[in-house]
């Protein structure tokens, strides 16, 4: 059952409550979420709700209608985020594993993490103990593949996951891993998920080759009634009769999970396919699907290895579907996780003060607008969720927060693919040399109709929001709410707190749904935008002494600069020359006018930067070839 607790509630009726249940035999976990605190009751019940509900502190008792009570969402309706190492998995992030099937040898698995973190894994699998179908078959190497695995991951920086297979193991595996994986034939080895969930570690649990979706949530309450919050849900394909493939994949799966559980869950595309060529496609699909991550096969000497060469990808074909789910994320409003996301402790702000700030760690970032508005969303994307942030009214405003030390970072509009560049911040860039550009973060703009809870569409006469969201909702609203007048406002998440602090129904705003969580508001219709393709790119900004410890961890092939040229017949033309000739291809181009000298201008330009070295020279050569010239910033791009 679900102890709804009242927010006023003391500490001493709690562990009141708290020692009831226990004395009667629960299980009781205690979950705090955005607007309650609950007590998950869990176990025999031979308890009357009604002795709990008159109790002191209880606002209301609720069964779990679920058999699996501790997983499932009817318990805890926010997202789980599990942490594996330094890496989260679940919320708005995409996790990429990879690693090989088995570790073969300590070379093996050490040249694959190198191989694998270059190209964009941040949690290196491998197992140690393999459960093959056929006693003959390569069996693992045991607890000497284990110290291969730790020394592989310590020395690339990734945590690490491997199977277990046997309760004896358990104890002596805890000190080599990260993340306990319980393989698909070991998914119903109760004696197994009771010991592992004991250790209060992360685990992966894959589905077991013939579990139902509620066999497979059963399997993780089990492991979390034993002790462990930290579960991640894998999808790798369930046996069928279908031949074509090793398993039939069940994408269906993904989106069917996230419904009934708060746990994240991630897809197997390898197991799933067992075939190198159809591990990409499905890894996609997954991604699609909703999937927090991928965990893949990936080896260097496919055909040589010892178990299952046929579906591990090769390095290359790995780097190539980490491009191509980072290219997906926006659009299923995620992020690709690159480590670490999570800011080391010398990056902490101790100082900083944000009055409005969320709750969370002690860095702060500062951004342009409302509490909910895109721009809030993208500083969630690039920093950890409960980061500290400080709404700023103006971007002037945000450069001034960092230019003062007020914040350690922004994060900024600079373009949209409907409404082109955010000019404003381009020029404010050249104003403030001492703040550069560290990182890029790309949002897709989803538009929600967003309502006073209980409005009906009948009922709207008026619509809020910012002049582009209303333009990009002109379709809907002539469609669908042809009696309604469409009014400008300064900002979209505005809008929302604008009809919240009126309680009209008969209004509406149009906004992104974070803006409707933040004012706890009713999204009544969701994406009602003309055109889907609609994304923003965000520059992630910082003081020139703070740049480089962003950039340690997101290592920078993009280079944006600003220049002038003289006036004069193909002056742009030699200057551009220079890029050309050191294969700096240019991304963008724009020209601006200068502040105070009417009728000049500068330029603006982003380029792919391959080499420091050629970065040099050609910024040497460039500077002759202009009359000045600004390095904004060196950043990693996000498309
Ligand atoms: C594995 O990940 O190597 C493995 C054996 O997977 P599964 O348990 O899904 O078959
Ligand atoms: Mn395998």
């Amino acid at each position: 059952m679900i102890i709804v607790l009242r927010q006023d509630i003391t500490p001493k009726q709690k562990d009141d409550i708290k020692t009831l249940l226990k004395t009667n035999g629960l299980i009781v976990r205690e979950i705090k979420g955005k607007e309650d605190t609950v007590l998950g009751a869990v176990g025999v019940n031979r308890m009357d709700p009604r002795q709990i509900e008159l109790m002191d502190g209880v606002a209301s008792v609720v069964p779990i209608s679920k058999p699996y009570k501790l997983a499932s969402r009817e318990l805890k309706k926010e997202d789980t985020i599990v942490t594996v190492g330094g890496v989260k998995i679940g919320g708005n992030r995409v996790v990429m594993m990879a690693g090989p099937c088995a570790v073969e040898s300590e070379r093996q698995i050490m040249e694959i993490a190198s191989l694998v973190r270059e190209a964009g894994a941040v949690i290196l699998r491998g197992g140690a103990f393999k459960p093959r179908t056929s006693p003959y078959s390569f069996q693992g190497l045991g607890e000497e593949g284990l110290k291969y695995l730790r020394k592989a991951g310590d020395e690339f920086g990734m945590p690490v996951t491997t199977e277990v297979v046997s309760p004896r193991d358990v104890a002596m595996m805890a000190d080599y891993i990260d993340m306990f994986q319980i393989g698909a034939r070991n998914m119903q080895n109760f004696e197994l998920l009771k010991e592992v969930g004991k250790t209060g570690m992360p685990v992966l649990l894959k589905r077991g080759l013939a579990a139902t979706i509620e066999e497979w949530l059963m399997a993780a309450e089990y492991l979390m009634a034993n002790g462990t919050d930290q579960v991640v849900l894998c999808e790798r394909g369930i046996r069928t009769y279908e031949k074509a493939t090793r398993n039939t994949l069940d994408c269906s799966a993904v989106p069917v999970v996230q419904k009934l559980t708060h746990l994240p869950v991630i897809g197997d595309p390898s197991h799933a396919t067992g075939m190198r060529d159809l591990v990409a496609p499905m890894g996609l699909a997954l991604v699609a699907a909703g999937a927090s991550g991928l965990i893949v096969e990936v080896h260097n000497h496919p055909d040589k290895a010892l178990s299952d060469g046929p579906q591990s990808l090769l390095p290359e074909q790995f780097e190539k579907l980490v491009r191509d789910v980072q290219a997906l994320c926006p659009v299923v409003g995620k992020s690709l996780e690159s480590v670490p996301r999570i800011i080391p402790a010398n990056m902490k702000d101790e100082s900083a003060q944000a009055d409005t700030a969320s709750s969370g760690g002690d860095l702060v970032v500062a951004f342009q607008g409302e509490r909910g508005a895109f721009s809030e969303l993208a500083v969630r994307r690039v920093f950890d969720e409960d980061v500290k942030v400080m709404p700023c009214k103006t971007f002037h405003d945000s450069f001034e927060a960092l230019n003062k030390g007020l914040v350690k970072y922004a994060v900024l509009p600079i373009e949209n693919t409907l409404g082109g560049t955010i000019v404003d911040n381009i020029d404010l860039l050249t104003r403030y040399p001492n703040i550069t550009i560290v990182g890029e973060v790309q949002v897709r703009i989803i538009h929600n109709l967003i309502v006073n809870p209980g409005t009906r569409m009948e009922d709207i006469r008026k619509v809020y929001s910012h002049p582009q969201g209303l333009a990009q909702c002109r379709g809907f609203l002539e469609r669908e709410l042809p009696q309604a007048e469409a009014i400008p406002f300064f900002d979209t998440a505005g809008a929302v707190s604008y009809v919240k602090q009126t309680g009209d129904r008969s209004i509406a705003a149009i906004a992104g749904s974070p803006a409707a969580v933040y004012n706890d508001m009713e999204v009544l219709r969701q994406g009602i935008e003309t055109n889907p393709r609609n994304y923003t790119r965000f520059f992630v900004l910082s003081r020139e002494e703070n740049a480089d410890v962003f950039r340690s961890s997101n290592t920078p092939d993009r280079v944006a600069v600003s220049f002038t040229v003289s006036d004069k017949p193909g002056a742009l033309f030699d200057a551009l020359e220079v890029l050309k000739r050191y294969g700096l291809n240019m991304k963008k181009l724009e020209s601006r006018p200068i502040a105070g000298k009417p009728w000049e201008y500068f330029f603006f330009a982003e380029l792919e930067l391959h080499s420091q070295e050629d970065l040099e020279k050609a910024l040497e050569e460039l500077r002759d070839q202009t009359s000045s010239l600004a390095v904004l910033g060196e950043y990693r791009s996000a498309h």
